[in-house]
């Protein structure tokens, strides 16, 4: 993480770089959409570093392989750049994957010498349609997210993935002029786990209209075992179906602290009038109550029978866990839009997040995390732009019950000596992270049963008496 290193802070602190940062690298998150892709193939304009630290990072979570492609910059390439090596890496992808498209991402380095990478693929894209007007094969569709990671997180590249794959594709379709289509709806889910992408999909279906999920790495990136290595795994968001995301009924939108101008489905509003709905992530009963109205709105069917039974168990659980969970204290960091709805969820069951925290450098954070935890008998610390050091500091005095988020608050839990409820993103430390159901009144249950277990668990591990009973 170079960009973090060099990271100039204040001159008044006594320290001048991020100390274990509370997010990850802008190129990754492009590469985890475009790996929801069916048939894609991420990537990286920059060095072979990069692509390592990513797929590596990857694999651990997902406990799959993830191949990403490099552009493979060296010091020549660093000085005379990487137009040659970009082309070249385009080429040699395309020849030995044989995907429907590649995503290319850029990185710090390919930034920062000012690598025009939109001029290089139009180029190539113009150089290429003269060889398949010449009788030459169909090539690939190719996106291009820039991402430098000195200017925001994986949830910056994740967003301007998405925007750059709807806004070539989208309205691209030859089969929608010809055919009426059936009413449809797009649904951008946010940087979620394979499970919660299932769990999208069984909520989406009992809405009995068809739908575009984007990404869907729910197969692509926790498939089976395979007798041959597969290069590009099955499953993924067809190109058909995004580009006909341009005539849907409407976009619904898992999160709301995108930047309005990496937002696809505000892109789908403008250019083709496809209403957009911005939602919090279904984490929590208000929250998943919010994306369940707003599936009721844009498919003009009612919520079905099963969710209701299941929303009935989630409100029964909370009122027997009440008495284990009231007046606890938590530490929440993460993706903003994730430890929103984490805030959200714990202030239904009435436990009082102390510190927020969130790796993103924004504006609004703190409000909205104010605003949803109003009913905190004290205003809980609230830092964007964190760092996991940062955060111990401020912990120390703070006497949380639990830390929730990824494994990268590990040392932070272990040095305040309490426990870490593992969820969101990235799980290193423990087996099945990408399988963690989050979303839905189901995830809720399934986050309301780790938490409450957990505060049973501190209970009983703490008592002398050692009760079997709690
Ligand atoms: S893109 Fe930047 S932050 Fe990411 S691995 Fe490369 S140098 Fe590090």
């Amino acid at each position: 993480m170079i960009a973090e290193a060099i990271k100039t802070k204040s001159p008044s602190r006594s320290y001048t770089s991020t100390r274990n940062a509370c997010k990850l690298c802008a190129p990754f998150g492009a590469c985890i959409v475009f790996r929801g892709i069916s048939g894609c193939i991420p990537l990286i304009h920059g060095s072979q570093g990069c692509s390592t630290y990513i797929r590596r990072y990857g694999i651990s979570h997902f406990r799959e392989p993830i191949d990403i492609a490099s552009s493979n910059f060296t010091e020549s390439t660093a000085i005379f750049g990487g137009r040659d090596n970009l082309e070249l890496a385009l080429s040699n992808v395309t020849r030995q994957y044989k995907p429907e498209a590649i995503g290319v991402t850029s990185t710090c380095l390919s930034e920062t010498i000012g690598e025009n990478v939109p001029m290089y693929i139009a180029q190539y894209e113009k150089d290429r349609s003269e060889r398949e007007k010449n009788g030459g094969s169909k090539e690939p569709a190719l996106f291009y997210a820039s991402t430098p990671s000195y200017r925001g997180t994986h949830m910056d590249g994740f967003h301007e993935a998405i925007y750059s794959v709807v806004s070539k594709l989208a309205g691209t379709s030859v089969a929608s002029e010809n055919v009426e289509e059936p009413k449809h709806l797009n649904l951008i889910s946010g940087f979620v786990s394979s499970e919660d992408l299932r769990e999208l999909h069984k909520i989406l279906s009992s809405f009995e209209m068809p739908y575009t999920l984007l990404p869907d790495y729910s197969e692509s990136l926790d498939g089976g075992s395979w007798e041959e290595y597969q290069k590009l795994p099955k499953g993924g968001t067809p190109l058909e179906s995004i580009r006909r995301m341009s005539s849907a009924v409407g976009t619904i939108t898992l999160g709301e602290s995108i930047p309005r101008e990496h937002d696809a489905s505000a892109w789908l509003e403008s250019n083709f009038g496809v209403k957009a709905a911005r939602v919090p992530m279904p984490i929590g009963i208000e929250n998943t109550d919010a994306f369940f109205s707003q599936l009721t709105e844009f498919t003009g069917r009612p919520i079905s029978q099963k969710w209701m039974d299941v929303r009935g168990r989630l409100i029964d659980a909370y009122i027997d866990g009440h008495k284990y969970c009231f007046g606890k204290k938590a530490i929440v960091y993460g993706e903003e839009d994730f430890v929103l709805a984490i805030c959200s969820f714990l202030s239904e069951l009435g436990i009082e997040p102390v510190l927020v925290a969130t790796g993103a450098v924004s504006d609004s954070f703190k409000s909205r995390i104010l605003s949803i935890l109003k009913k905190n008998r004290s205003e809980p610390l609230v830092m964007d732009d964190a760092d996991f050091v940062t955060m111990l500091e401020k912990a120390k005095d703070l006497s949380p019950d639990f830390v929730m988020g990824s494994s990268k608050g590990f040392y932070l839990a272990k040095n305040l000596e309490i426990p870490l409820i593992r969820c969101g993103f990235p799980i290193h430390d423990r087996m099945g992270g990408h399988r963690i159901l989050h979303l839905g009144y189901r995830g809720t249950l399934n986050l309301f049963d780790l938490v409450c277990n957990t505060l049973m668990q501190i209970k009983q591990s703490s008592s002398k008496i050692g009760y079997t009973y709690i």
